[in-house]
């Protein structure tokens, strides 16, 4: 199954990306982390992606649909990918289409936004594997401790307040069209368009966008 999630930023879709993606053995793709592993390179491109992604503005369309095409050859993506992050505009969608990167079903996670900068400012990454956690809804057995690789865990400089409100607009801007687009299309014969409430314990989440995906 080849699956979008669109949200605002802290609207749980890498949390439930992982989880779904271990539940129906599927990979989770995360352009944000994607780009976080590259952005780590003392080149141009590292220092480029430092700028835009610390200031909370969008890469190019052009890299983002380089880097997902590169990825989605990979033989783990034969049966399926969990899209989380990507697309986040037209541009993106088009190229997609462009690219014969097909998808099954889109899932928008609708959320209010005071609960999403609750969720931003108790953030915790661990970078290598992709595993976020938050200080109180989603604590780590140790504080600031992956739980499975004993790694520290990172706070993101997007994470910030200023670059939280900056992102926020930028969805709102660049990314909610997509929603609309998607909705038409899906009467028209393309993916299942579905909207799921986001807000609420995780595993109620969870439950929510398990039942959107069953075959109908
Ligand atoms: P996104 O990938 O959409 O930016 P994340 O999955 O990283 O969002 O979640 C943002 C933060 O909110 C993380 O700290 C995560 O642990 C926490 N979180 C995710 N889902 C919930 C939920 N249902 N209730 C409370 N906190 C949540
Ligand atoms: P995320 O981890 O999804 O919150 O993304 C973090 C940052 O990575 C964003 O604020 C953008 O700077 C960049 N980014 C991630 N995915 C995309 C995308 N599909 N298009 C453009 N920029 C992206």
């Amino acid at each position: 199954m080849r699956i979008v999630l669109i949200g605002p930023p802290g609207a749980g879709k890498g949390t439930q990306a992982q989880r779904q993606g271990q539940q129906l053995g599927i990979p989770q793709i995360s352009t944000g982390d994607m780009l976080r592993a590259t952005r780590r390179a003392s080149s141009a491109l590292g220092e480029q992606l430092r700028e835009l992604m610390d200031a909370g503005n969008l890469v190019p369309d052009e890299l983002i649909l380089e880097l997902v095409a590169e990825r989605l050859q990979q033989s783990d993506c034969a049966s399926g990918y969990l899209l989380d992050g990507f697309p986040r505009t037209l541009g993106q969608a088009e190229g997609m289409r462009l690219r014969n990167i097909n998808i099954d079903q889109v899932v928008q996670i609708d959320i209010g936004e005071d609960e999403l900068v609750k969720r931003l400012s108790g953030r915790w990454s661990h970078p290598a594997s992709g595993r976020v956690y938050h200080q109180l809804f989603n604590p780590p057995q140790r504080p600031g401790i992956d739980d499975e690789s004993g790694e520290p865990l990172v706070q993101r400089e997007d994470d910030q307040a200023d670059a939280v409100r900056h992102r926020l607009s930028v969805f709102h801007e660049h990314t909610k069209p997509l929603l609309d687009f998607y909705q038409r299309w899906s009467q028209t014969g393309g993916p299942r368009f579905s909207v799921i409430n986001g807000s609420g314990d995780l595993d109620a989440v969870t439950q929510r966008l398990a039942d959107t995906l069953k075959p109908q």
